[in-house]
């Protein structure tokens, strides 16, 4: 359910395993494993905090009791239990992640190509590689290129666009920024860039690698 809307931090629904460990599989999982760049959710079962972790062998989101000891011993299958996610740690990361977005179709405006990503807070960072002739290797190119890419995002903020999500022929969710950019992801993102605020950022090059690290909130609840 977490694909499907990132503002629903709070869900009835039921028990479809358990494990000796105290860990569960709900039906409808709320709780965004840590991917894609992205950190996971925190949140809780009933009064069980527990942290979502992604079983790549089914795919399933499996939800971990945070303190190991914790007696989840009383939830069984079928049982009706009520799942809560952290609501501004939830709205955080999906600002940050979405502002990753963002960065990246920067980058790519001035040519750049993307190396890899992080959207954890405290260090966010777009990593994107160039050719000669558009990597910045003076300070003065590195401040200049800071400058467009500030520009780029306060005016695509401005311009508030939607993001959306949508499925490809072949099966893969494309999230999609107005027609500022696309790409395949399974992360969480804010409805819309307007939901965007305090959106910063610095350029570094680093073994040929150009690092933008940024921060970014989200807009606060009106
Ligand atoms: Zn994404």
């Amino acid at each position: 359910v977490y694909l499907t809307d990132t503002y629903l931090t709070e869900l009835v629904t039921k028990v479809l395993a358990t494990t000796s460990a105290g860990e569960l599989v709900v039906e409808s999982c709320i709780f965004h494993p840590q991917g894609g760049g992205q950190p996971a959710d925190r949140g809780w079962v009933d009064a069980v905090e527990v942290t979502p972790v992604k079983d790549h062998d089914s795919g399933r989101v499996i939800l971990r009791p945070v303190d190991a000891s914790a007696d989840s011993s009383g939830q069984s299958w079928a049982q009706q239990v009520t799942t809560r996610v952290d609501r501004p740690l939830r709205l955080r990361h999906a600002a940050l992640h979405t502002a990753g977005h963002l960065i990246e179709a920067a980058g790519r405006s001035l040519g750049w190509e993307l190396t890899g990503n992080n959207h954890f807070p405290g260090q966010a960072r777009i990593e994107f590689t160039a050719g000669a002739a558009t990597s910045p290797t003076m300070p003065e190119e590195r401040e200049r290129a800071a400058e467009q890419l500030r520009a780029y995002a306060a005016a695509a903020i401005d311009a508030a666009p939607a993001v959306e999500a949508s499925t490809d022929h072949d099966g893969h969710r494309i999230v999609a920024i107005g027609d500022l950019h696309a790409a395949p992801c399974g992360g969480t993102h804010v409805h819309s860039l307007a939901d965007l605020a305090d959106v910063d950022l610095e350029v570094k090059v680093k073994k040929g690698r150009i690092r933008v690290s940024y921060t970014a909130k989200h807009r606060p609840a009106e």
